[in-house]
């Protein structure tokens, strides 16, 4: 018999390794937040997934919190999708041993995060290592069947799929096998130096730095040096990319018109680059503020989030458990279609 289609389930993770900037919005978050209305919808917060990466407890603390706030003010809306921080769900930790007596080494040995530190000759711990089984459990808790993510992450989506198919292979059919969906207008968003905007290049214009503070990144763009006479082809410039961002279409056609007429200065297009930012974020930097006043009903929003999750997570591990024979006198319970 055939089964109906799965109902569309969006699962996405973030890492709260930093404060999120123009690259991780435009590339990635504002994309997640929008698919909160193709279907059901759950976001999580990768605190587990931090820990391999920041090892300060209260910087870990207060990007968990600031991840949350910037999410809600950016427009993740809690009452249609569901918000929580992924330790706050500890079904999800088991699922990872699970999964892992399935898991080959030469699996994970492929991996681009642990292979990319492995030739540079880094030191890995074993979270790095396991870490995209980590990631599968967090997908499959949930019976996902949607996950956005770049390019960089369709690897681990293989590898979820992989250890899924195994598991249901072994022991019945347990888990509902994700798809990816990688995010559109995945365009790189440059840095304040011209290279691909990132945290580790410290090159990052922050959504919601202060605006004394972002004003000054935002002068010191760096600019090529060609004379101010010299008509130019906006496409290529990481400051018309930037201003293309934030910019009402009217705006960005009038300075389109500006760069190819040539007989501007840099320094025009970065004050109205300070001021298109600031118009775009103003909403969400109100809502962040009221929201951040409020650290009850964030606290609230966290916690029935956790709940909506422990819940769903929680039958996908009785399956899971009955299934490899943990829970002792049940039959394992099928997958509901
Ligand atoms: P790191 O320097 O540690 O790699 P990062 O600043 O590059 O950090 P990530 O945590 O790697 O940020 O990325 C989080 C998400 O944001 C990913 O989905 C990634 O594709 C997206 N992203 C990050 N930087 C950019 C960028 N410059 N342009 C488009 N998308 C980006
Ligand atoms: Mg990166």
């Amino acid at each position: 018999m055939r089964r109906p289609p799965a109902p569309l389930r969006v699962l996405s993770g973030i890492q709260p390794t930093g404060r999120f900037h123009w690259g991780n919005y435009f590339g990635a978050i504002r994309q997640y937040i929008d698919l909160q209305t193709a279907g059901e919808a759950y976001y999580f917060i990768a605190d587990l997934h931090a820990l391999t990466t920041i090892r300060e407890p209260t910087r870990l603390r207060s990007l968990v919190l600031d991840a949350a706030l910037d999410l809600l003010a950016l427009g993740l809306d809690p009452e249609r999708a569901t918000l929580f921080v992924q330790s706050d769900v500890p079904e999800v930790t088991e699922l990872t041993w699970l999964l892992m007596t399935v898991c080959p080494m030469g699996l994970l040995e492929r991996c681009h995060a642990y292979k990319d530190k492995k030739t540079r000759g880094l030191p890995a711990d074993a979270g790095l290592f396991t870490y995209p089984v980590l990631m599968a459990a967090d997908i499959l808790a949930y019976d996902a069947t949607v996950v956005p993510v770049g390019e960089d992450q369709v690897q681990h989506i293989e590898v979820c799929r992989d250890l899924a198919g195994t598991f249901n292979h072994l022991y019945g059919d347990v888990f509902t096998l994700p798809k990816p969906r990688l995010v559109e207008g995945g365009a790189k968003v440059p840095g304040t130096d011209g290279q691909k905007m990132s945290k580790s290049y410290e090159n990052t214009i922050d959504v919601f730095e202060d605006p004394g503070p972002q004003k000054k990144k935002i002068m010191r763009i760096t600019t090529d040096s060609r004379p101010m006479e010299e008509p130019k082809d906006p496409e290529g410039d990481p400051l018309y990319q930037l201003f293309s961002l934030v910019a009402p279409q009217a705006d960005r056609d009038a300075m389109a018109a500006t760069y190819r007429r040539g007989g501007f200065g840099y320094g025009e297009v970065k004050k109205a680059l300070v001021e298109a930012s600031a118009a775009f974020f103003a909403a969400a930097r109100e809502r962040r503020a009221e929201l951040a006043a409020d650290p009850r009903r964030v606290a609230e929003i966290l916690a029935a989030g956790a709940e909506r999750a422990r819940l769903q997570a929680g039958r996908v591990l009785g399956r899971a458990r009955a299934a490899c024979g943990l829970e002792r006198g049940a039959a394992a319970p099928r997958r509901r279609p």
